[in-house]
């Protein structure tokens, strides 16, 4: 059952309230009914309009704890406004947009809100690439000019994984990494890409030890050759400018490297989305992925399973 709403008018009429929005979020986390975070109980009553306890453990909880919306004091009915516009807008918004268009008097709160939001941008059991897959490494740079005039390092190092759809690209993942030793390339390409995938690199040491993890690794060589890294990796270098032309546009530029990896989960979010041609899904699955992405014990994550079969097979 994928319910959402098609257009900004049916989100204003459906979610007026915060107990619409809880009642939605309610679905989205349980399904198949309540299930209790601590115990995997299936049985509970409510003891108030937000809170449910436990029938076989007592345990007293809303649709909200152990979500992103824990603890927050910003009303469901704004939270999902956040969402539609975050997921609405091709390019997402900064926050100061956000603040703008939903009347906040905080920037921080924006800020806040976009921040949580990029948390379940991430799937805990998404699958991997898998495929043909070029990867390789890159420099981001100038991305902390004029913030807070601290002098900090202004270039970082990440390394982005594309399926190679055709001509085109398919999914994509990508990571900050400390430096382009093996040990930093080889995890990522593990927790990335399936193992039997062919990867394709250029002919850096630090891809070697891949054919011995499980993958058909193919090099392609730039010694000698007239052609620029672009031109042997295009796929990656497309979504690297893609990336970069993201970071100065909506955010003009104003990402700060200690949080970089949230961006480029958000960025991988949209990516991995773009053709996706209903906005109100893609709202959905922020919201379902909201109330799944956090602290819930194993137990409950595999008694409770709310995005599918994958997730009990995790760990
Ligand atoms: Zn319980």
């Amino acid at each position: 059952m994928e319910d959402y709403p098609r257009d900004l008018l049916e989100l204003e009429v459906r979610f007026s309230t915060e107990a619409a929005c809880r009642e939605y979020l309610f679905q989205l986390r349980w399904p198949t009914g309540f299930c209790c975070p601590r115990c995997g109980g299936r049985k509970a009553w409510p003891v108030s309009g937000v809170l449910v306890q436990c029938a076989a453990c007592n345990r007293q909880t809303s649709v909200t704890a152990g979500t992103i919306f824990q603890d927050s004091r910003v009303p469901l009915t704004l939270w999902f406004r956040a969402v539609w516009w975050v997921t609405s807008q091709k390019n997402g918004t900064s926050a100061m947009g956000l603040q703008r268009v939903l009347g906040l008097k905080s920037y921080k709160t924006a800020w806040a809100l976009l921040h949580k939001l990029r948390r379940a941008m991430v799937r805990p059991d998404r699958d991997r690439l898998s495929g043909w897959v070029e990867v390789d490494e890159t420099y981001l740079g100038g991305l902390e000019e004029g913030v807070h005039g601290r002098q900090t390092e202004a270039k970082a190092l990440i390394v982005v994984a594309a399926q190679e759809d055709g001509p085109g690209i398919g999914r994509i993942r990508m990571r900050r990494i400390p430096d382009a030793s093996a040990e930093s390339l080889v995890p990522f390409v593990r927790d990335s890409v399936e193992a039997g995938s062919v990867i394709h690199t250029d002919g850096w040491l630090g891809y070697l030890p891949l054919a011995n993890q499980g993958y058909d690794h193919e090099v392609t060589f730039l010694k000698g050759k007239k052609k620029t890294p672009s031109e042997l990796m295009p796929r990656v270098h497309r979504v690297v400018s893609l990336l970069k032309r993201w970071l100065l546009g909506t955010h003009q530029g104003a990402v700060s490297l200690e949080h970089l990896d949230e961006y480029l989960d958000e960025f991988t979010f949209r990516f991995n989305r773009r053709k996706s041609r209903s906005r109100g899904k893609l709202f959905f699955r922020l919201l379902q992925q909201a109330v799944a992405v956090d602290p819930a014990p194993y137990k409950s994550l595999v008694k409770c399973s709310a995005i599918g079969e994958a997730r009990s097979h995790k760990m």
